[in-house]
């Protein structure tokens, strides 16, 4: 059954159908996708607890180098390096931790003479930052921060002296801490290798006497000694830190002030991850955007069980349930619809065949009261002569009389007759006698009985009838027929014309004709010729009865042969009837 033969309602109910199962559907998907969502939420919110942790940890770090000078007067180049030491072994991406004091330019000289004698042959404080690469004096200047200590020593032993105050960057910091008394913090990219890979992170702690950051400026000024300095990988921080608790398929992004390539510290970027979520991790003074991607490997994706195909399913199941109900149910009105529509074009037509019938049996009763009167009055007419006055008449004149009646009732008798077989015939009542025969005896037979009215008129009838073999008809039906159309001929051809009556096998059929040389049927009537009561412009030439009844049944008659009745005709030069029936 094609889609579009269903029914409205069924169509409906699929529809709806459809349409449910596909909001079902993406319904419990989403809502799978949304649980593991909800996993790599809660996943970020902890790491980034965690890393933000850590991150803070180095600052704290610092903090404790800055301690280690609060509490003792003096701090050695051993002390230092006893303190630093366990910290660098443990936490390999810190690339150096150096103790930068504050040296006045009255102090300039003294201080570099005390390092050299400290072992430092040829120590000055120098430019930290020069472009050719030289080591050049640092400027004179109100202030210096000379590397004092650094630590891993063995390969940075050459940074000693250099004053870091002579880094435009890295001044800003140690101004910014050295006013609020708070680390400080910066990254750098590499400017050898000029990679974000090699970003390296600064973080400065103050060191003020006493500990305490003074309130008041000029205290500021006078007990402010120096900057605990820390310099980290980035990329191996960050790599470092993570690496225990990064779960697979978490990939870490890690920006500086905004989300853009060239501001990227840490990770490579997945493209088109099913998910990530971006937060901030803030330590000293710096925010870092974290951009947390996850992919399908995380948690092993979003878990699709079958829970939305066996919803989806289901639904379609119901469906396709209803609507073959409902289809059923259609079906169903449709038949009775079909049953309905078909009884009521039986009734139309046996209606109109009952008033078909109805109009017959009118025209019956009118052909009656007419044509049986005019004979029954003069029945009645000359019967009740005879009674009253039958003594006194001749002999001759009561036989003429008689035969009058005898006439009169005989075409009564024709006319009745011909209205029974009608009535048989209309009624669906016409059985057919079939019996195998010689029709070219019966053509002869009838001719031989027509021939003496013929003779009447002067009329001849010829016959040209060919042998043929003998096969199944009604021989009292088709003689009817052939007595109609020889009698016609010879009722409506004026005297001494000639009538030929012809017989002849045509292929598969029989083929009666008899032509006359009568008055012919004009082109008009020939269309009523065959109809009940059809008494048309050719009238009786020798006062023969006419009731517009004979071709009517002889059509009928042939009909029931399954053969066919015709005729042709010149007016004025007469017609020829042809009847063909089958021979099987
Ligand atoms: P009936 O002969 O009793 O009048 P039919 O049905 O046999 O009834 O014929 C109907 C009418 O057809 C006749 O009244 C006549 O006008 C016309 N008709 C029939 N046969 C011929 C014929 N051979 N030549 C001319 N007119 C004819």
């Amino acid at each position: 059954m094609r889609l579009k033969n269903l029914a409205i309602q069924t169509k409906i109910v699929l529809l709806v159908g459809i349409i449910l199962a596909g909001i079902v559907y993406k319904h419990v998907w989403s809502r799978q996708y949304t649980d593991w969502g909800k996993v790599h939420e809660q996943e970020v919110i902890e790491d980034n607890l965690l890393l933000q942790r850590d991150l803070q940890a180095i600052v704290r770090d610092l903090e404790g180098i800055v301690s280690l000078f609060k509490s003792s007067d003096f701090v050695s180049r051993n002390g230092f390096k006893a303190y630093v030491g366990p910290i660098l072994e443990k936490q390999k991406f810190v690339k150096a931790f150096k103790w930068v004091p504050l040296i006045s330019d009255k102090n300039r000289e003294s201080y570099e003479k005390k390092m050299r004698q400290e072992g430092f042959p040829g120590f000055q404080i120098v430019q930290h930052y020069s472009k050719s690469g030289e080591i050049i004096p640092a400027l004179k200047n109100e202030i210096y921060y000379p590397v004092h200590y650094v630590e891993p020593g063995v390969s940075n032993e050459e940074v000693l002296g250099f004053d870091i105050g002579t880094d435009p960057e890295l001044l800003k910091i140690l101004n910014e801490s050295k006013e609020t008394g708070e680390p400080a913090a910066m990254e750098r990219i590499d400017l050898v290798s000029n990679s974000r890979e090699n970003s390296s992170l600064y973080i400065v702690v103050p060191y003020y006497e006493g500990g305490k950051f003074p309130a008041d400026l000029h205290d500021r000024a006078e007990k402010f000694k120096g900057f605990a300095l820390g310099k980290y990988g980035i990329k191996e921080m960050i790599k470092e830190m993570v690496k225990d608790y990064l779960p697979k398929g978490l990939n870490l992004l890690v920006y500086v002030d905004e989300e853009k390539n060239e501001n990227r510290l840490f990770g490579q970027p997945i493209k088109d991850p099913p998910k990530q979520i971006p937060s901030v991790a803030s330590f000293s003074n710096r925010h870092w955007i974290m951009v947390w991607q996850a992919t399908k490997a995380f948690r092993g994706g979003p878990k699709f069980t079958n829970d939305a195909y066996w919803f989806a399913g289901a639904i379609l199941a119901v469906t396709l349930f209803l609507s073959i109900i409902f289809e059923i149910m259609a079906s169903r009105t449709r038949q009775v619809e079909n049953q309905v529509r078909l009884r009521t074009e039986e009734l139309t037509q046996s209606n109109a065949k009952l008033m078909e019938l109805n109009d017959l049996k009118n025209k019956f009763l009118g052909m009656a009261s007419h044509d049986l009167r005019n004979p029954l009055a003069s029945i009645k007419g000359y019967a009740k002569f005879l009674l009253d006055k039958g003594k006194n008449i001749k002999e001759d004149t009561r036989q003429e009389f008689l035969s009058t009646i005898y006439s009169a009732s005989k075409n009564m008798v024709g006319l009745l007759e011909n209205l029974l077989d009608i009535s048989v015939i209309e009624s669906g009542q016409l059985n057919l006698n079939l019996q195998t025969a010689s029709m070219k005896h019966l053509a002869e037979d009838r001719v031989h009985l027509q021939k003496i009215l013929a003779e009447k008129k002067e009329i001849s009838i010829e016959m040209t009838l060919e042998a043929m073999p003998d096969f199944p008809f009604d021989a009292n039906r088709m003689g009817q027929v052939i007595d109609n159309l020889l009698g016609n001929a010879i009722k409506f051809s004026p005297p001494g014309k000639d009538i030929h009556v012809r017989l002849a096998a045509n292929g598969e059929m029989a083929r009666f004709s008899v032509t006359d040389e009568g008055p012919g049927i004009s082109r008009e009537e020939r269309g009523r010729l065959f109809e009940h009561f059809q008494k048309l412009s050719p009238r009786p030439t020798g006062g023969e009865n006419s009731s517009g009844l004979g071709l009517a049944i002889a059509r009928r008659i042939v009909e029931e042969h399954h053969g066919n009745i015709e005729v042709e005709s010149e007016p004025g030069s007469g017609s020829t009837f042809i009847v063909e029936i089958p021979m099987q």
